[in-house]
């Protein structure tokens, strides 16, 4: 999964992703990613997701799209830095016009700056979630994070 562009809009970021090859195109392609994503981000297993039947995101993480859960490993990186949980992500696609494996990730954000830092760090993350780079250390990036604020959050 490759982040292909970043736009910041008024009151949300678009990120369009490129997940490739039909093989990591759901989590169900390795069981290891939703148990590497949950080891690393515990906080993931809470996460409330607004999809059609009402199920959460931890029944959702073995059996989805791999931007979905880019999407929420996003979320939960800014809600770490001290981002409001309210806020929210969304994740689409139209492969017919976009192109095979091309997804649209947006999301809310109270900081630009924490949101565009939550995204590179997400990357990395994903890299290592999907078997493909190193574990990161999402203590230290959120520290980073919470230095990118303007105005620091309340405790
Ligand atoms: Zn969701």
């Amino acid at each position: 999964m490759r982040v292909h562009s970043v736009t910041v809009c008024a009151d949300r970021i678009d990120v369009i992703v490129d997940v490739g090859d039909a093989e990591a195109l759901r989590t169900t392609s390795d069981a290891a990613i939703a148990e590497r994503a949950i080891a690393l981000l515990p906080g993931l297993e809470e996460h409330a997701c607004k999809n059609g039947d009402e199920r959460t995101f931890a029944e959702e993480i073995g059996d989805t799209e791999v931007p979905h859960l880019f999407e929420h490993v996003v979320m939960e990186l800014m809600a770490k830095a001290g981002s409001p949980r309210s806020l929210r992500g969304e994740t689409s696609w139209d492969f017919r016009r976009d192109g095979h494996g091309i997804f649209r990730v947006s999301f809310e954000y109270d900081d630009d700056l924490v949101c565009l830092g939550a995204i590179k760090a997400a990357s990395k993350v994903m890299s290592y979630i999907t078997g493909t780079g190193p574990a990161p250390d999402t203590e230290a990036e959120t520290v980073r994070l919470r230095t990118l604020r303007q105005v620091p959050a309340s405790a």
